[in-house]
């Protein structure tokens, strides 16, 4: 008899035949969780896993504006309300060209493990637009984001769903956004969005956040593997966003050091450790190409992108940290780094693994800090901003960095739990998902047929 995760499988993939990216997401889970769903037959009796898999609501809508020339755009924007079962809908929002239907129902699935995984109230989302912010007037970013909040604002708010930046969408696209939302509803709503500029309800270290969360997971699990430490270790990091940034910034705090970043374009490689203020300048004041490091730095060098592989990733490093995007790390490229003997991969960017590279990592022993729990910073500390402007009260810096920290440690130590409940070894990413599973389907139980 076909098991019943193979059959909810099955039935996913015919239903969902052209969505790539959430069909990798949803096996992904599956996999892991057979030892789970083998001890707790009434998951199967109570349809446990259809329901998860479901997404509770899927808002698709059009976004019309106009560009500088004064011509009429319309772009496609999404809201993605996965799962509200332990709290408002919370993920983020994404600008990007290639964001369709299938990449939003990945980051949303995903994101309801994640949220889990924080031990906060939080459920799962995730939204966004076909839209291209690259070579956009800063006009224009603010006449598209007004359009897409004009739709978005009715289906969102402080204890319904609250989305939060992505790629593409940082500081000014959530004030613009945060601007035409309260022009609307005309009144206080600070916990509608998080991730806002300090001077109207944002939190302090909540930009630090995804990336400090990567390296704080990072520490703990390298800690729990021989009482390694960053201390001394080469590291490259691809992206050059937000997370990516930040993880950078941690990782150099704690000793280690940074040879390489990127962005689409390709990467840059400085064997002297890299120079973060000079890609603070390029990537979030000056929004340019990596490639302008090379005026900084001139000893450094630059390797352009050519083809699927990132280059980034046959640069030799101890750990190698992917933050830019999806599917970043192929097999050819998973297969270059441990021939050149990394350690440990920390997942910055949202299923930044191929199914088959994340399949070889673990075949060779490599440590691998799964996405859902070493980026789960992020969430954590926009759940820290939403409860500030409930109190309406600010906490300082250090507050914020340290109950980061202990969730960061938190999280760790229940996917390490996973893995000795279940006799998983190393594999993280099975003990991540089992660990946010367990406390889904228990909800999910609780709430009875919902
Ligand atoms: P940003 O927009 O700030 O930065 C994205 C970076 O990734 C840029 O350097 C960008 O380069 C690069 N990039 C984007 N698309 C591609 C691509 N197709 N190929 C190669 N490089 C690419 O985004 P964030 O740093 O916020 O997000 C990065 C990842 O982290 C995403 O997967 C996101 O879902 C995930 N994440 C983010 C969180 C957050 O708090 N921001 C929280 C949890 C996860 P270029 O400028 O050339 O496009």
């Amino acid at each position: 008899m076909i098991d019943y995760i193979e059959q909810v499988l099955n039935d996913v993939k015919e239903k969902n035949v052209h969505e790539p990216e959430f069909l990798q997401a949803v096996e992904e889970v599956l996999h892991t969780i057979k030892p789970v769903v083998e001890k707790h037959p009434e998951y199967k009796k109570l349809s446990v896993l259809e329901r998860m898999i479901e997404p509770e609501r899927i808002i698709s809508f059009r976004v019309p504006w106009v560009n500088d020339a004064g011509e009429i755009c319309v772009n496609r924007g999404y809201r993605v309300q996965y799962s509200g079962l332990i709290g408002p809908y919370k993920g983020g929002l994404r600008f990007a060209p290639n964001v369709n239907q299938s990449i939003m129902k990945f980051l949303a699935f995903e994101q309801i493990f994640k949220n889990a995984l924080t031990g906060l109230p939080i459920g799962g989302g995730k939204g966004g637009s076909d839209f291209d912010p690259k070579g956009k007037s800063d006009m224009e970013i603010m006449r598209f984001c007004q359009s897409f909040m004009t739709e978005l604002q009715r289906h969102i708010g402080p204890d319904v769903d609250v989305p939060a930046g992505d790629i593409g969408v940082g500081a000014r696209e959530i004030g613009y956004l945060y601007g035409q939302y309260r022009r609307i509803k005309d009144r206080y709503d600070g916990g509608v969005l998080t991730g806002k500029g300090l001077e109207y309800g944002g939190s302090l270290a909540r930009k630090e956040a995804t990336g400090y969360g990567l390296i704080y997971f990072m520490r703990e699990m390298l800690k729990a593997n021989g009482g390694q430490s960053l201390a001394g270790k080469t590291v490259t990091i691809s992206g050059s966003g937000n997370v990516a940034i930040y993880a950078c910034e941690k990782a150099q705090m704690l000793g280690a050091k940074v040879v390489a970043m990127s962005d689409s374009s390709g990467c840059v490689y400085d064997e002297e450790g890299i120079n973060l203020a000079a890609i603070k300048q390029i990537k979030e004041v000056d929004r340019k190409r990596i490639s302008e490091y090379l005026n900084y730095r001139p000893n450094a060098k630059f390797i352009e992108r050519k083809g699927e592989d990132s280059p980034i990733w046959t640069i030799k490093t101890d750990i190698a940290l992917p933050c830019a995007t999806q599917n970043e790390v192929t097999l050819n490229s998973a297969k270059k780094l441990v021939e050149n003997g990394v350690i440990a991969i920390g997942e910055g960017a949202n299923m930044p693994c191929k199914l088959d590279a994340t399949e070889y990592f673990l075949e060779k022993g490599i440590l691998l800090a799964p996405a859902k729990a070493a980026n789960a910073g992020g969430v954590a500390t926009s759940a820290i901003e939403m409860s500030q402007n409930s109190m309406r009260y600010y906490l300082s810096f250090e507050q914020v960095d340290g109950m980061l920290e202990t969730i960061m440690v938190n999280i760790f130590a229940s996917t390490q739990d996973a893995c000795n409940t279940y006799e998983l070894g190393t594999n993280y990413v099975a003990g991540a998902n089992i660990a946010a599973f367990t406390k889904l389907a228990k909800a999910t139980i609780a709430q009875g047929i919902i």
